[in-house]
């Protein structure tokens, strides 16, 4: 894929760049090296300062950057600006909890015989970050913030259709104080990303994206036995049941369906209802589904812009013609309009069988697919019936059956009456093909830590006589 940004609206491109060159690739690995030996020396107290300077960059320059990524990718403006302040957020949350994270975890010293033992995290050092065009600042931040307060450094490889995003991502630390090297753009295509995860300086990686990218990835880290973190697609469920308050569940579904056009990988894409309250609530969604409004994402008045890249849209054209072919029933939109652009209206596909390609894909875009469900064990099995396992989303004020669907629906998280999202003070990420790892919390800044075990005995012998194994 050429490195460019064209405008999902029009299709125009607006700006090329060039990648870099092996040996600007190998002088970046360098800088990267040198700034973790500054970084990793510094106190927690100091990165905080730089990490809430960035945190008030990002406020402050909030309309321009949130403008440049709805140009990019497509997204709506006030979608963009609050991309914005959720990454400020999460900045300013590690700069206050990052030293209570990795604080050192005593040992009971006698029951391992030491004078003293501790559990130390320490950072690694350089890793790669692989990230997708969806929420361009989000998803690099929700590594960049735990790995710089952690003492690493990043290396930044964003998708080649959000080059300025990741242009100003690549800056944004150093203008912040931190110091040089610790944070960097890479403008490189996915074919790059061997030999950079392949340097030995490199000690780890991070990705964000498809299930090939996260395969290819996953590969070749195995071979040079680095560690991985991947977040990859997901085909979330949305289950409603009986007790529900179903206008809610509907608007909800609304918004997470379509939420960034339809391209976010928590979306709920699966929509299970009882056939109980099935009619009122596919008529409901539905009602509501079209009565979004489809436009030019800088106006206020748009709920749902262009999708962000021309193949994408063909990909879901693909997967909708296939249902239909198949004898799915197109209950509101299911037609790209014709002319410059790559939109496509909010859609809801009933009578999904297993044999449609709805049923088992990633839907990367404004279409859900509804499914009806005898009992809450139907509803349970089809909600599982995925190779996916990112987000799970159900609705039901029955006590017993949230806390069925909470221990049972196979998933990375479980929201029950609302709609899945990321907060930094819970951890994220999935099972199955979405992925393995965690980002956010206490759990996202440890995963690229060394959690080094330092045990201290007396020298002449004394007080040490606990099994040593
Ligand atoms: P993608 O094609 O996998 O691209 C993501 C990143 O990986 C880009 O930087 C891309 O570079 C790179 N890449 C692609 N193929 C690669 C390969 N074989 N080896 C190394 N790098 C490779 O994904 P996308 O279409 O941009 O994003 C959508 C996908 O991401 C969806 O499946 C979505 O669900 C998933 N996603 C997951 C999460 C999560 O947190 N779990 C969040 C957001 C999105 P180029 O752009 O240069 O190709």
């Amino acid at each position: 894929m050429p490195i460019a940004t064209t405008n999902p609206v029009s299709g125009e491109v607006i700006k090329s760049f060039e990648p870099l060159t092996d040996e600007q690739i190998d002088a970046a690995i360098g800088r990267a090296v040198t700034g973790f030996r500054a970084l990793r020396d510094t106190s927690f107290e100091q990165r905080a300062a730089w990490m809430r300077a960035a945190a008030d960059l990002l406020d402050a320059e909030q309309d321009d950057v949130g403008a440049l990524m709805t140009q990019e990718m497509g997204k709506t403006l006030a979608a963009a600006k609050a991309e914005v302040t959720k990454c400020a957020n999460a900045c300013r949350f590690y700069a206050e909890h990052a030293e209570q994270f990795l604080a050192d975890e005593p040992v009971e010293p006698s029951s391992v015989g030491a004078v003293q033992a501790y559990a130390r995290y320490q950072p690694l050092g350089p890793v790669l970050a692989v990230m997708p065009w969806n929420f361009p600042l989000w998803q690099a931040m929700r590594f960049a913030a735990p790995a710089l307060m952690a003492g690493n450094t990043g290396l930044l490889k964003h998708a080649s259709n959000v080059p300025q995003t990741a242009l100003y991502l690549g800056e944004l630390f150093a203008r912040a104080g931190f110091p040089a090297g610790v944070f960097q753009t890479l403008l490189v295509g996915s074919e790059a990303v061997e030999t950079i995860l392949s340097d030995p300086r490199v000690r780890a990686a991070t990705l964000t994206g498809s299930e090939n990218a996260g395969r290819s990835i996953a590969a070749i880290a195995g071979r040079e036995l680095k560690k991985t973190v991947l977040e990859l697609g997901g085909s979330d469920p949305f289950v409603v049941l009986p007790t529900a308050d179903l206008d809610r569940a509907a608007q909800v579904a609304t918004t997470s369906r379509c939420q960034n056009n339809g391209q976010s990988c928590i979306a709920a894409k699966r929509f299970i209802v009882h056939t109980d309250v099935y009619d009122q609530f596919v008529d409901t969604f539905v009602a509501h589904m079209s009565a979004l409004t489809v436009g030019h994402p800088m106006m206020d008045t748009t709920d749902v812009g262009p999708l962000a890249t021309r193949q994408g849209r063909e990909d879901v054209q693909a997967q909708v013609a296939d249902a239909i072919d198949k004898g799915a029933t197109v209950r509101c939109g299911g037609k790209a309009p014709e002319g410059d652009g790559w939109w496509y209206p909010p859609t809801v596909v009933t009578d999904i069988t297993r044999d449609m390609r709805m049923f088992s894909e990633e839907v990367f875009g404004p279409v859900a697919g509804v499914y009806r469900a005898a009992s809450i064990a139907e509803a349970i099995e089809l909600a599982n019936a995925t190779s996916y396992g990112l987000g799970a989303n159900a609705w039901t004020d029955d006590p017993q059956q949230q806390r069925r669907l909470a221990d049972e629906l196979d998933a990375g998280a479980v929201f029950i009456n609302g709609m899945v999202t990321s907060y930094p003070q819970l951890p994220f990420g999935g099972v199955k093909n979405s992925g393995y790892g965690r980002e956010l919390s206490a759990a996202g800044i440890r995963e690229f830590c060394n959690l080094k075990s330092v045990w201290m005995g007396d020298s002449s012998g004394a007080d040490v006589d606990a099994a040593t194994e």
